[in-house]
């Protein structure tokens, strides 16, 4: 189950780290992080009894911008790709039928939580995509996303131009250790003003 908005950032047991932040190195974390698109798919799934799970996979690949995308996801998962032979989109950088599903999976429905800044959802759907598909990004890259991965999903999101700064100095101190403690500290002042405004609320 992943986490609610507002929920507290978990250790993982495995790596250390905030839960989720440890894929796709981290075993555990990557369980966690196919488990947010594979908890929706079983749901999904429940109300097509008695069909192939492939043909239905087949049948959402084809309608993208008609489901959530992590439904899409997990579609695309059970899917072989018939140029590499990975798993739909998720193949080397080179195969174009997964560069293909891959570009026609961001046409899928993203709904914000309630109560998150708008944009959260897509957020997450790009940290989750690139996790998952890591052999494609930069290591600086993945570094910054799987680290943000655990604040995203409770409900927290840089604005841009706080994303270009710690994307900056990432760069600067490529190291996972320089990388957390950066985005630890970037997550604590992002949570003291949030419980600066839900002060000023009761307030009024
Ligand atoms: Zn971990
Ligand atoms: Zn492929």
């Amino acid at each position: 189950m992943r986490p609610g908005v507002g929920a507290a950032l978990v250790r993982c047991d495995e790596c250390g780290g905030h839960e989720y932040g440890g894929a796709p190195d981290c075993r555990r974390c990557r369980l966690l992080v196919d488990g947010i698109v594979e908890e929706k798919w079983q749901h999904f799934f429940d109300q097509w009894r008695g069909e192939s799970e492939l043909d239905v996979a087949r049948l959402i690949a084809a309608e993208p911008a008609q489901h959530d995308w992590r439904v899409v996801d997990a579609a695309l998962d059970r899917i072989t790709c018939d140029e590499c032979g990975d798993r739909l989109s998720r193949g080397p950088l080179g195969c174009s039928a997964c560069n293909l599903a891959h570009g026609f999976r961001y046409a899928a429905i993203e709904s914000d939580r309630p109560g998150v800044p708008p944009g959260n959802e897509h957020a997450i759907r790009v940290n989750v995509s690139v996790v998952r598909r890591p052999q494609v990004t930069s290591r600086q890259e993945l570094l910054a996303r799987r680290l943000l991965l655990p604040t995203l999903l409770v409900g927290f999101l840089p604005t841009t131009a706080q994303a270009q700064r710690i994307s900056a100095m990432i760069k600067s101190d490529p190291t996972p250790e320089g990388a957390s403690v950066l985005i630890d500290h970037w997550f604590r002042a992002q949570q003291t003003s949030a419980g600066y405004r839900i002060a000023d609320k009761t307030v009024r």
